[in-house]
C-alpha cells in the first residue's frame, strides 16, 4: 500500500484554488491502527461566507457554459476517477476502514455515476405548454438553483457526495462539498484536485471539511439555495427546520432500520447469504443495513443455523495489512453505541449465538436470537455488523412489525411465491423493497430514497435527480403586445 500524500491539501480547503482553512485543524485518524495519516484543515464560518460568494460569482458563467463542454468535464471527471483509483482506494481504506472490495465497489460507482452526470446536459430542459391566450408561448423549464451545498457522511464518503455533486454540477449550479471530517480526504479533498484538473472552471466546486459547526453554517447561508444532506435523522431535522423556516429546498436522505422478511418458502440457504451480506457488509456501517430480520417461526431455527454459519466464517481485522471481511468501526463512540446496544438486548433476553465481543474499533459478525420488538437491537439503527432475529407467525404480524418502525428506508421479502412475496412487499412502509434479495441495493439509474424518518421524500439518481438539482420556471411569450381592460 502507497503512503499517503498528504502535502497538497494539509491545513487548507479548497475555494476554487486551496487556501489555508481559518478555523481549527483536526487529525485525519486510521480507525484500524488510531495513526495520524496527516493534519485537516477545518472551514469556519467565515470561510464559508467567503465560499459561498465566490461560489455566486462563478455560478452563473458554468451556467452559461455549452452544454457540451459541461459533458466534457464530466467525462473527464470520470476517467480521473479510474486513473486515481489506487490513490482513492488506498484513503478510503486507511481514512474509513473500508475493505479493497468495498473501496472498488465505491470508485466503480461513483465512475459509473460521472457518466449518467455527464449525460444529463445534453436533456430537454423544458416542456411547451399549449395556451388560452392567441399568440401565447408557455415554456416550462427547468434552470440551476444556483448554489448547492452538499452534506455527506463517512461510510461511502465518495459515492455519497458524488451522488449529489455531480448532477448539481451538471445542471449548472456551483457546489460546495462539506464532507465529514472522518473523511474529509477520499471524500473531499482528493475530488477537488481531481474535478480541477479535469477542467472544471475555477470556484464551480469548492471542499470544506469541518463537523457540525461548518455544516450549520452552510445550511444557514442565505445564499445557499439548496442543502443535499445525507446523514443522521437527528441532523436531518434540524437541518429541515432551519431550511424550512429559511423557504430553503432540502433534500435529506436519513437513517434506518432495514427489515428482511423471511417467510416459511424462502430458500434459506440464499436467505441466509443474502443477511450476511445485508447486515455485515462495512461492518454494517451502511443507512440500508439489514437490522432487523424477520423471520417465520417453522424456518427460524435452520435461518439462524446458516447465518450464524456465516457469520463465524467472517475475519475481522485492519484492511490496510491483509484480506478481512470486516475492517474497523469508524470510532470509538460507534463502537462503544454497537456494544451497548448488544449488551442491553442480551440482558433483556436477547442470546448472541455468534459474535458480541468487542475488541477495541473491532466487532464481529454478530446474529442475536430471541430479539423481541422492545429491545433496542430492534428499536434502533445499531449501524454495526449485527444481525438480530425476531420470530413472526403470519404474514400480517410480519408486516405490522416491519412498519412499526419510524425509518422507511430499504426492506426486503424471501419467498418462493412470488405472488405472496410481491402482496407482502407492497404493503412495507419503505422507499426501497427487494424481493428474494437484501436490503443493501444502490443503482445509480434508479431513483434512491426513503420514507418516514428516513428521508423527506427527496429522491436521488437516474430521472429524479433532474428534480432534486434544479427549479423550474414558467416563461409565457407573447407574439406582440396586447391590450387589457385597465
Ligand atoms: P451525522 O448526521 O452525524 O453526520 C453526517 C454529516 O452531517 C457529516 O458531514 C457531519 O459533519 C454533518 N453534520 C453533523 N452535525 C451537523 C449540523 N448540526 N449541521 C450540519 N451538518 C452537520 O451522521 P453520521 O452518524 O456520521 O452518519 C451515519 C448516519 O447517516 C446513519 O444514520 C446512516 O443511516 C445515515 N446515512 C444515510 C444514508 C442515506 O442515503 N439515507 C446514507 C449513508 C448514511
Amino acid at each position: 500500500m502507497n503512503a499517503p500524500a498528504t502535502s497538497r491539501w494539509e491545513g487548507r480547503i479548497f475555494l476554487g484554488d486551496w487556501v489555508a482553512a481559518r478555523g481549527s485543524s483536526l487529525p485525519v485518524v486510521e480507525p484500524a491502527t488510531g495513526a495520524t495519516l496527516g493534519m485537516l484543515g477545518i472551514a469556519n464560518g467565515e470561510d464559508v461566507d467567503e465560499s459561498v460568494r465566490i461560489a455566486a460569482e462563478a455560478q452563473p458563467g458554468w451556467a452559461a457554459t455549452a452544454f457540451d463542454r459541461r459533458a466534457e468535464i464530466l467525462r473527464e471527471v470520470a476517467r480521473l476517477l479510474k486513473e486515481r483509483a489506487a490513490e482513492l482506494n488506498d484513503w478510503n481504506i486507511r481514512e474509513c476502514g473500508s475493505i479493497p472490495p468495498k473501496a472498488e465497489w465505491e470508485l466503480q460507482a461513483s465512475y459509473e455515476q460521472a457518466h449518467m452526470a455527464a449525460a444529463m446536459p445534453m436533456q430537454a430542459i423544458g416542456q411547451v405548454f399549449p395556451s388560452s391566450m392567441p399568440g401565447r408561448s408557455n415554456y416550462w423549464q427547468r434552470i440551476p438553483i444556483g448554489v448547492v451545498g452538499v452534506i455527506a457522511p463517512w461510510n461511502f464518503p465518495l459515492l455519497l457526495g458524488l451522488r449529489s455533486v455531480l448532477p448539481a454540477l451538471a445542471l449548472g449550479n456551483a457546489v460546495i462539498l462539506k464532507p465529514d471530517a472522518q473523511s474529509a480526504v477520499c471524500g473531499g479533498l482528493l475530488l477537488a484536485e481531481l474535478f480541477a484538473d479535469a477542467g472544471l472552471p475555477q470556484g464551480v466546486l469548492h471542499v470544506l471539511p469541518g463537523g457540525g459547526a461548518t455544516g450549520d453554517a452552510l445550511v444557514k447561508h442565505p445564499g445557499v439555495g439548496m442543502i443535499s444532506f445525507t446523514g443522521s435523522t437527528a441532523v436531518g431535522r434540524q437541518i429541515g427546520e432551519t431550511c424550512g423556516r429559511m423557504l430553503k429546498k432540502v433534500a435529506l436522505e436519513l437513517g434506518g432500520n432495514n427489515a428482511m422478511v423471511i417467510l416459511d418458502d424462502a430458500d434459506l440457504d440464499s436467505a441466509s447469504s443474502c443477511a450476511a451480506w445485508g447486515a455485515f457488509l462495512h461492518q454494517g456501517q451502511i443507512c440500508m443495513q439489514a437490522g432487523r430480520h424477520l423471520v417465520q417461526r417453522k424456518v427460524a431455527g435452520r435461518y439462524i443455523e446458516l447465518l450464524a454459519e456465516r457469520a463465524a466464517r467472517l475475519v475481522v481485522g485492519n484492511p490496510a495489512a491483509g484480506p478481512v471481511h470486516l475492517g474497523p468501526l469508524i470510532n470509538d463512540r460507534q463502537a462503544e453505541k454497537v456494544e451497548a446496544i448488544v449488551q442491553r438486548s442480551v440482558a433483556m433476553g436477547a442470546k448472541a449465538v455468534v459474535g458480541g465481543n468487542r475488541q477495541g474499533r473491532f466487532y464481529p459478525a454478530t446474529v442475536l436470537s430471541g430479539v423481541t420488538p422492545d429491545m433496542p437491537a430492534f428499536t434502533d439503527e445499531i449501524f454495526g455488523p449485527v444481525a438480530p432475529v425476531t420470530v413472526f407467525d403470519s404474514d400480517e404480524e410480519a408486516i405490522a412489525l416491519v412498519n412499526s418502525s419510524p425509518y422507511g428506508l430499504a426492506a426486503a421479502v424471501h419467498g418462493a411465491s412470488a405472488a405472496r412475496a410481491l402482496a407482502l412487499a407492497s404493503r412495507l412502509k419503505s422507499g426501497m423493497v427487494h424481493v428474494n434479495d437484501q436490503t443493501v441495493n444502490n443503482e445509480f439509474q434508479v431513483p434512491f430514497g426513503g420514507m418516514g424518518a428516513s428521508g423527506n421524500g427527496g429522491r436521488f439518481g437516474g430521472p429524479a435527480s433532474f428534480e432534486e438539482f434544479t427549479q423550474s420556471q414558467w416563461i409565457s411569450v407573447m407574439e406582440r403586445g396586447i391590450q387589457y381592460p385597465f
